[in-house]
């Protein structure tokens, strides 16, 4: 980020890791969500959402809170080819994945083919790929399909729900039912996104329903 040597691809320099707001313990045991650093919760603190059952997915992990330092990295990679950022992004998503329970396909949030056209890639698929490399599991593009809808930048949360309401379609049921799918995005914000994948690839036999994103909008709740 701030030019000078590392040893490897994807590290950096202490003072640009510290800028960081990275997410660690303690967190909810199934969302993620950090909680105050001195907060002892017992061994599996459980924040309100998923206490009322109301989470977006099955277990969800995210590498940083998204705010302007993790913004300079995801926004760039996103939209204007930054792809030098892939190995720090994937790194620290591998990162936040390692009390994981077991999965068995790692599947990129899906693009529609519209949008693919004009990005030129995936940034989604382009993470998803030494995930799924690292923890040897198959990585799945195909098996869901997005319809093309306008952009949902600047939606509000009840507006991005509506937004995303019926715009997958599981194209390959065969491939889904069953498994343990771990869902791969550069960030959450509302969760739309995730909590509607979740209900097609449960309604087409899907087992269970992880995530992991680079960046979290963190709200109080
Ligand atoms: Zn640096
Ligand atoms: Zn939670």
């Amino acid at each position: 980020m701030c030019g000078c040597d590392v040893a490897e691809n994807g590290q950096l320099c202490a003072e640009c890791w510290g800028k960081f707001n990275w997410i660690g313990h303690p967190l909810c045991s199934i969302c993620g969500y950090p909680f105050p650093a001195d907060l002892d919760l017992g061994p599996h603190p459980m924040c309100p959402v998923c206490a009322a059952g109301k989470n977006e997915l099955d277990w969800l992990r995210s590498a940083c809170v998204y705010d302007d330092v993790s913004k300079s990295v995801m926004l760039p990679f996103k939209h204007a080819s930054a792809l030098k950022y892939r190995d720090l992004m994937a790194k620290s998503m591998i990162n936040a994945l390692r009390d994981a329970p077991p999965f068995d396909i790692v599947m990129p949030v899906p693009l529609s083919c519209q949008r693919l056209f004009k990005r030129g890639y995936n940034q989604a698929t382009l993470l998803a790929r030494p995930i799924a490399r690292h923890f040897n599991v198959a990585m799945d593009v195909g098996s869901v399909k997005r319809r093309h809808r306008a952009d949902m930048g600047h939606k509000t949360y009840r507006q991005r729900h509506d937004n995303i309401r019926g715009v997958f379609h599981v194209a390959n049921p065969n491939r889904v039912r069953g498994r343990t799918i771990l869902i791969v995005d550069d960030v959450m914000t509302s969760g739309a996104t995730f909590a509607e994948l979740r209900k097609v690839l449960k309604k087409a036999g899907a087992r269970a329903i992880y995530g992991v994103t680079f960046c979290r909008v963190v709200k109080a709740i």
